[in-house]
């Protein structure tokens, strides 16, 4: 091994999901976008369309495609950012479905696929994508009189279930879709959390599929196997790194992995995170460089071949604690370098 791998248990994913449809009495699709937080949208996909998920959601339509080719036809696959300019023939020849976000996009779709199915998403509250109330008042009997297959929005707060804007952004939710046929959905994995008014006809988690927050009790989806290039033996006084930031304080032996913040293991992690052999963990000493990290052997019986920077032990959440970010970023910044292996 001398590129760091990612493995993605496809197992722990697939059981994430299941645990997650099992905390609602509603259906529960996926959110795959950003190839699926950077885990590989085809597997990914591939694995919970076999589960049984059947509405997968992507950020643009060319992720869409990508979703497709892995699942078949079939499934509905949603686009949040709609249909926008250029988007018609892949909407049309992937069998993708517009979330309509703003009324020049319900023209848009009118004029270019009149047949072809699309949804509703809906401004609750959160300034980012959606129709806003007003839009929406004057759109809603021509968008209604065609059946839009979902009516959704998008919770800014959820991941702090005490929030007030959760119960505002349902109120609003509520007064611009209630009485309509079609099915809502206002939960992503932090809504899922919320209780049953959150619900609607299903839910959309995300990253909690991948393992990460707000799903407390996730399975760990990702492992992160950093080769090891050299050890080397440091003397008590000698410092180790850019900046010398850290200095040995007992004779220290330092391994050099085959990683860094070029990979997404983020400058500003620092230390305060290990690395793991077998599960001894080792402290991350110095400073994270472009492609090297260094790491505190000394406790090691014998040198490692590799270390792994994430697993059970040591999750996404924590490595972002570090950082001072989410797990999501970590996610999505993982490895465009390293090598993915996929366990079944
Ligand atoms: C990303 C996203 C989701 C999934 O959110 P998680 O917090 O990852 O579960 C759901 N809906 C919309 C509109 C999103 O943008």
């Amino acid at each position: 091994m001398s590129t760091a791998r990612l493995t993605i248990n496809l197992q722990a994913l697939a059981s994430n999901w299941r645990a997650l449809d099992a905390k609602t009495d509603v259906e529960t699709g996926a959110v795959v976008k950003a190839d699926a937080y950077g885990l590989g949208a085809e597997p990914v996909s591939a694995t919970l369309a076999e589960e049984g998920v059947r509405k997968f959601f992507v950020a643009v339509a060319e992720e869409g495609v990508a979703v497709r080719k892995a699942i078949g036809p079939g499934p509905m696959i949603a686009v949040f950012s709609g249909h926008m300019e250029g988007d018609t023939d892949l909407l049309r020849d992937h069998d993708l479905m517009p979330l309509i976000n703003a009324p020049e996009q319900f023209m848009r779709h009118q004029q270019a696929l009149p047949d072809h199915p699309f949804g509703i998403q809906l401004d609750s509250g959160m300034n980012r994508l959606g129709l806003e109330p007003a839009d929406w008042a004057e759109l809603r009997p021509k968008a209604e009189a065609l059946n839009p297959v979902v009516m959704m929005s998008h919770l800014a707060c959820s991941d702090e279930p005490d929030h007030p804007m959760n119960r505002q952004q349902l109120k609003t939710f509520r007064e611009m879709t209630d009485g309509t046929a079609s099915p809502r959905s206002l939960a992503a994995t932090g809504g899922t959390f919320l209780g049953p008014e959150f619900h609607f006809d299903f839910c959309r988690p995300g990253v909690g599929l991948y393992g990460g927050m707000p799903f407390a009790e996730a399975k760990p989806v990702v492992t992160v196997d950093l080769p090891v290039i050299q050890v080397r033996p440091v003397e008590v006084g000698e410092s180790v790194g850019y900046g010398n930031s850290w200095i040995a304080r007992r004779p220290s032996r330092i391994a050099t992995v085959a990683a860094g913040y070029a990979d997404g293991l983020h400058r500003a992690i620092g230390g305060g995170i290990d690395a793991f052999s077998g599960s001894q963990p080792c402290p991350v000493v110095g400073r994270i460089s472009m492609d090297l990290i260094t790491v505190d052997v000394t406790d090691l019986p014998e040198d490692p071949e590799r270390l792994r920077i994430l697993n059970g032990h040591q999750t996404v959440d924590d490595l972002a604690e570090a950082a001072g970010t989410i797990g999501y970023e970590i996610l999505t910044s993982l490895g465009a370098r390293f090598s993915r292996g996929y366990v079944e």
